[in-house]
């Protein structure tokens, strides 16, 4: 699982689903929906517009197996690696982190996985400052786009000092 993608809502909802329910909710499945459009279906079963062809009615249909797994199939005839492409994530993105048990069933690791998943946030955005610290202690100006991504990292570095506490 690519940590560097993690949005900072996907944070915010594991830190919110964790304290709510204890149980594991960072499921591939959950990946997946937050990306592609026109989800329909329930269950273990989804059809979605295909992300890696010009699709005009949902063709992309997913299954999600017993274990997290999804299986991906598009009706039009593209490859899983370039629907998962597509969306900016890779084939491992369609396997759970680590073997689930159950459906439902709370996975003790987790409570150290969304830690990790925070300090890594925490570490990648202290990263980006301080190297905007170096530049500018160099007399380098910063760009506007770098302003504003700096921007960004003290949101979420104040953000998940919110979550943390
Ligand atoms: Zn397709």
């Amino acid at each position: 699982m690519p940590w560097r993608n993690f949005s900072l809502p996907r944070l915010c909802k594991i830190a919110a689903n964790r304290k709510t329910s204890g149980k594991p909710t960072l499921r591939p499945i959950d990946t997946l929906m937050e990306r592609l459009d026109g989800l329909q279906g329930k269950a273990s079963h989804f059809m979605a517009r295909c992300p890696a062809h010009d699709d005009q009615r949902p063709s992309l249909s997913i299954t999600e197996k017993d274990d997290g797994t999804l299986l991906l199939h598009c009706f039009a005839g593209c490859g899983a690696g370039d629907v998962v492409a597509a969306i900016g994530l890779s084939l491992s993105d369609l396997y759970p982190d680590r073997p689930h048990e159950h459906h439902g069933q709370p996975i003790r690791t987790r409570d150290r996985w969304n830690a990790r998943a925070l300090l890594l946030t925490l570490r990648a955005e202290a990263t980006l400052v301080q190297i905007a610290a170096s530049d500018l202690a160099n007399g380098k100006t910063l760009s506007p786009a770098d302003t504003e991504r700096l921007h960004v990292a003290a949101q979420r570095i104040a953000r998940v000092c919110e979550i943390a506490t």
